[in-house]
């Protein structure tokens, strides 16, 4: 039972984290501020909605296309969300519920958006 909840947990953190660091790797390299304006299409600039913004099940139900242009989204959104889901997921099994997840998912976060820059600086 305590598992499971963990495991829930680990999920949720791990989907929203995901999606931070789609967020940060890709407004960090250009200069854009982390905090505002809100997520937008990079393409139409139309501001995204709730539906469209949860992590993995949009850009699968959307099939990597926004909804209001048509343009191409990224499949990096999808990798990065998936990865840092599993990690956040696996960390928080392998701590368990404690303060000492708080360093653990700073550094993967700093780490993830990282490797992320850094391998799309290198294309
Ligand atoms: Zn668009």
């Amino acid at each position: 039972m305590e598992t499971a909840f963990t495991l829930v947990m680990g999920l949720l953190f791990g989907l929203v984290l995901g999606s931070f660091v789609t967020m940060l790797s890709y407004r960090i390299p250009r200069k854009l501020s982390i905090v505002k304006p809100p997520s937008q299409c990079p393409s139409c600039k139309h501001r995204l909605m709730r539906r469209d913004l949860i992590p993995i099940f949009s850009w699968l139900t959307q099939r990597g296309i926004c909804r209001y242009c048509n343009a191409r989204i990224g499949r990096r959104y999808l990798v990065i969300e998936i990865l840092v889901t599993l990690t956040v997921t696996l960390t928080f099994l392998i701590i368990g519920l404690s303060f000492a997840l708080l360093p653990a998912l700073l550094a993967i976060v700093a780490l993830a958006s990282f490797v992320v820059i850094w391998v799309e600086d290198e294309r």
